[in-house]
């Protein structure tokens, strides 16, 4: 048989018993696998349920080959993990052809496998992109509703306050109607950037709430501590200098902010913090825009 297969270009490593056989199996894992029934130290049953109960995804085809006719061995053979049972002699045109049949389903089955590793990738993929906002990268508001909801029920768990910071960019109109609506998307990814580096601890969270407004999501922060990002994140969008002549408040891009805090103690939900952050930023407007409202309640 080794001289066989030999002939036929492959490679064969040889084993005396079936114990044996799952040692070579496990340090050499072959394409193929001919074994016999009966064998001493352990039989061929027994060595092939060893070399399938490995791993699942680890296929290799097992052919048994045994000088036992009756229906039953073949049935054994099958159920202990065979996928092929060949009565000895075994001729070589058979032979050849049942290992080209076994290569054919495991170059089947490797694609397969290939196939549902990029799915997974491709999956994990879609997953990032149905998180973000297309033209600025932050969060989108799918994200940031589901983001807030945890975090507004941490709250009650935590003990530790929560705060939200909901902006808007003043005379947004204008600076389309001026600029144009490519400038203004450049607008919006650069004042995203200004979110992006506002955020300074791990669980804060910026994110495109929709148009030219933005959020921030602040965990474990109170009022004082919402207000300093604010002041702070107003300054870095002033510092951007993005000149707005139309502007009736800056020679350049501003925003106005509401903030909201909810503590431990009272109940609250996430739409009553955003409301409540969205009254505050309708305050700052009407008080002449490029400013921050913290809101009162
Ligand atoms: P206010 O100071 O009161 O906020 O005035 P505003 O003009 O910024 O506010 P308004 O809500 O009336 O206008 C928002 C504008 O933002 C409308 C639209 O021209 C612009 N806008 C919204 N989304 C986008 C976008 O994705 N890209 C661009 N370029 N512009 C956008
Ligand atoms: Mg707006
Ligand atoms: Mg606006």
């Amino acid at each position: 048989m080794r001289a066989q297969l030999e002939k036929m270009q492959h490679q064969v490593t040889e084993a005396e018993n079936g114990e044996t056989a799952v040692r070579i199996w496990q340090d050499e894992r072959p394409d193929l696998v001919l074994i016999d029934v009966i064998m001493p130290v352990m039989d061929g049953y027994e060595a092939a349920r060893r070399m399938r109960s490995v791993s699942q995804d680890d296929w290799m085809p097992i052919i048994f080959l045994s000088s036992m006719e009756a229906d039953h061995d073949l049935d054994r053979a099958i159920e202990a993990g065979g996928d092929d049972y060949l009565v000895k002699p075994v001729s070589p045109v058979v032979l050849a052809a049942k290992i080209r049949a076994m290569r054919r389903l495991d170059q089947i089955r490797k694609r397969l496998l290939e196939v549902s590793r990029e799915l997974a990738a491709s999956n994990r993929q879609l997953e990032m992109l149905s998180r973000q906002d297309g033209l600025t990268g932050l969060a989108n508001r799918r994200y940031f509703d589901a983001y807030l909801a945890t975090e507004v029920r941490r709250v009650a768990r935590s003990g530790e306050p929560l705060s939200l910071i909901l902006m808007d960019i003043d005379y947004f109109k204008l600076f389309n109607d001026a600029y144009g609506h490519q400038a203004g998307d450049e607008c919006l990814r650069r004042v995203a950037g200004c979110l992006q580096s506002a955020c300074q601890r791990a669980g804060d969270m910026p994110a495109r709430y929709g148009g030219e407004e933005f959020v921030l999501v602040l965990p474990n922060t109170t009022a004082v501590g919402a207000a300093k990002v604010a002041a702070a994140l107003s300054a870095s969008v002033v510092g951007l200098a993005i000149p707005h002549a139309q502007s009736k408040v800056s020679p350049s891009i501003t925003i106005s902010q509401g903030v909201a805090t909810m503590l431990a103690k009272t109940d609250c939900s996430p739409e009553a913090l955003i409301e409540r952050a969205d009254i505050a930023l309708y305050q700052a407007k009407k008080e002449g825009r490029n400013r921050m409202q913290v809101s009162a309640d």
